[in-house]
């Protein structure tokens, strides 16, 4: 998409720290890190969000975010990972091509788990939500 700042990333207009790349993804240091060596893993082509990837697409982008991250652990040690992508706005995706970050985690880095994203379970029992699967 000729307006996306990930297509241009991916394109070379826009420059960008390579982390890993092949012919379906692109691993690139995050501009405004939350962390040292936060990565976003993009797959080269246009897609909103998740569910919009095939099951190659999807099976490529995980062997990507996994070499992505041998590659981070290799290079800067960290101590853990969350690994994890913003799903529309109300997940707070703000760039609509979709995106997976890795956080590499530090010991002592002061941050939470994935349990810190939200917590408003709302009134209804978890066995009244089951019923609705
Ligand atoms: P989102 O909230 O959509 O999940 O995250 C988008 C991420 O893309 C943010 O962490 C933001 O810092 C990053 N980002 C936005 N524009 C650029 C850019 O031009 N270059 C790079 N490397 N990262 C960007
Ligand atoms: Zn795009």
């Amino acid at each position: 998409m000729s307006d996306c700042i990930f297509c241009k990333i991916i394109k070379g207009e826009v420059p960008n720290y390579i982390v890993y790349e092949d012919k379906s993804i692109l691993a690139f240091l995050d501009i405004f890190p939350h962390a040292k060596g936060h990565t976003v893993v993009v797959p080269k082509r246009h897609i909103d969000t998740y569910f919009d990837l095939s099951d190659d697409e999807m099976n490529k982008l995980s062997a990507g975010i996994k070499k992505a991250m041998e590659k981070i652990q290799a290079v800067l040690k960290p101590d853990g990972f969350n690994v994890g992508w913003n799903q529309s706005p109300a997940g707070g995706q703000v760039v609509p091509h979709l995106h997976i970050h890795i956080m590499p985690r530090y010991e002592g880095d002061g941050g939470g788990s994935m349990h810190s994203i939200v917590n408003n379970p709302g009134d209804v029992k978890v066995g009244e939500v089951a019923k609705l699967f």
